[in-house]
């Protein structure tokens, strides 16, 4: 089915568009194709979700019918694993490992959000009111038709982290995958079939951002748009959205600081950061990608960084025993070989890494890389460059480095590290970010609160704040009193 788009339960040909390529980066073959949605497309997905919402059956289900479904779904990805790994794999660059984990979660999300779909039935919270002659209460309900836009980093579990609570609350669904990782997206059309929702429900849409994502976010039956990505399209939804007051969530991102202290044990040290800066290629929007290590610990910390970054097995993602894939995409990996280039015109020195690999001759490979001596103003040590580059600077005072952490437009994750348990909560207090790390970094639960301080975004994912993006609050009052309310008909 992965040749078609996924419209009111009918696998389906896009009404104009093609099919797009989809390349390997591991060996830059195009091994499958996906549909073309565009607007015409996006017109009769939005019909469909609209009226799955306005008058079909799941806002109107209860939460614990909903939950056997978002089961059902959990249950389909875990029976498909393997399948989807390999998709996974070969459609991102990410090794195994990496694909398994992401589709456990996956899973895992859709698990843990049915468990929430039950607890929402009958969810009333009754309101003192101080006037006496009322009652008051407020219910929440579904908000109605989601969009959702994805990026390519953690093709179907940013999927997830969307279409589990909008589904566990009762909306209807458009998902629009990343044009280079839309694989597994579509194949969640075939598991949520499977599973049994309802026409309509869910909906997936592959194509073009510009073109199928942008009839999306400007068509008026929308209601809610929740975003993962970039900046500059994350603004562009929101000026879409002014237009008719879409609730918009966006998630973008981040240039997250990580402050270690001396007195931290220099194994743990050196493996916290490389799991914050390496893992996933880099493509992380959570990355710990500044580093600022107190001083005294500097000099020996980058001596076993730079020599256990050069041991990382570097090769195609389906290779058992490898911990670093290729780039995503040539457009990706060109930037970040961009940025690398500017940071050393800049003044950086390049500790290791900073190009390809020797040996491979195709597949978008590039060198774990470690960039000290970045001026503060430098694009690199500022920028989010979303590639397996850390850039790492000493610091003499906890004053200093909690100044040069928060220095920064971003504002989505923090780390610390220390031996002292009062510093670190002390430092974790004083972090302008929405994801703090202690003694670790990126290690990521489907309980808990997900999203930005500043322009890192809007919004919360995940946990029961995850719900919030797509219900409505709605208060019901009662007038009680014995005596009439003799305003205008005073007796
Ligand atoms: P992007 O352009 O923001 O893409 C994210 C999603 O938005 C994709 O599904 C994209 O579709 C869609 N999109 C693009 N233009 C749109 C429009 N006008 N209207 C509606 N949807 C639109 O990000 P990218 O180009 O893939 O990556 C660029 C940079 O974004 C990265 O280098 C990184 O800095 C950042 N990024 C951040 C995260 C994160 O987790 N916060 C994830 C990925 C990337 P197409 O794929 O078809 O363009
Ligand atoms: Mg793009």
């Amino acid at each position: 089915m992965r040749d078609k788009l996924y419209i009111n339960g009918e696998w389906v040909a896009p009404l104009e568009g093609g099919a797009l390529p989809v390349i390997n980066p591991a060996t830059e073959e195009v091994f499958h194709y996906i549909p073309a949605g565009t607007a015409p497309d996006a017109e009769v997905a939005v019909a469909a979700a609209r009226a799955a919402f306005d008058h079909g059956p799941w806002p109107r289900m209860t939460g614990v019918d909903r939950a056997k479904i978002l089961r059902a779904m959990a249950e389909g990805i875990r029976s498909r694993l393997p399948e989807l790994t390999r998709l996974e794999v070969m459609d991102n660059g990410k090794p195994i490992p990496e694909a398994e984990w992401d589709l456990t979660d996956a899973a895992g999300c859709f698990d843990f959000y049915a468990g929430l779909a039950e607890e929402l039935d009958g969810e009333v919270e009754e309101i003192a009111l101080a006037d006496g002659r009322f009652t008051s209460k407020a219910v929440r309900e579904p908000l109605g038709v989601a969009v959702a836009i994805v990026p390519w980093n953690y093709p179907l579990l940013m999927a997830s982290w969307k279409v589990a609570p909008a589904l566990a609350v009762g909306c209807t669904m458009i998902l629009k995958p990343a044009e280079t990782t839309s694989l597994t997206a579509l194949e969640l059309g075939v598991i949520a079939d499977e599973a049994g929702l309802p026409k309509g429900v869910l909906n997936i849409l592959s194509g073009k951002g510009s073109i199928v994502g942008q009839a999306l976010i400007d068509h008026p039956l929308v209601d809610k748009v929740a975003f993962t990505g970039s900046g500059p399209v994350g603004s562009r939804i929101m000026a879409a959205g002014a237009k008719d007051i879409k609730r918009i969530s966006l998630e973008l991102g981040g240039k997250s600081p990580f402050i270690v202290f001396a007195d931290s044990d220099i194994e743990k040290a050196v493996e916290w950061i490389m799991f914050g800066i390496f893992w996933n290629q880099g493509q992380v929007c959570s990355a710990t990608s500044r580093v600022l290590v107190e001083r005294s610990l500097y000099p020996a910390l980058l001596e076993r960084l730079v020599a256990e970054t050069k041991k990382i097995r570097i090769g195609d993602g389906l290779e058992p025993g490898v911990l670093l894939g290729p780039l995503v995409n040539k457009g990706q990996y060109e930037d970040v070989k961009r940025h690398i280039a500017r940071a050393v015109e800049q003044g950086a020195t390049v500790a290791c890494g900073g190009k390809r690999p020797e040996g491979f001759e195709k597949g978008y490979y590039l060198e774990p890389t470690i960039l000290t001596d970045l001026p503060l103003d430098s694009g690199a040590w500022v920028e989010e460059i979303f590639g397996p580059v850390v850039c790492i600077r000493p610091f003499d005072t906890e004053e200093e480095a909690v100044r040069l952490a928060n220095d920064s437009r971003l504002g989505l994750a923090a780390a610390v590290m220390s031996a002292d348990d009062e510093r670190c909560e002390r430092v974790a207090a004083a972090f302008r970010a929405g994801i703090v790390w202690i003694n670790c970094s990126q290690p990521t639960f489907t309980e808990a609160p997900w999203g930005g301080y500043k322009e890192s975004g809007i919004g919360r994912e995940l946990g029961r704040w995850g719900l919030d993006n797509y219900l409505e609050t709605k208060q019901i009052t009662r007038f009680t009193g014995k005596e009439p309310w003799a305003w205008y008909l005073k007796g």
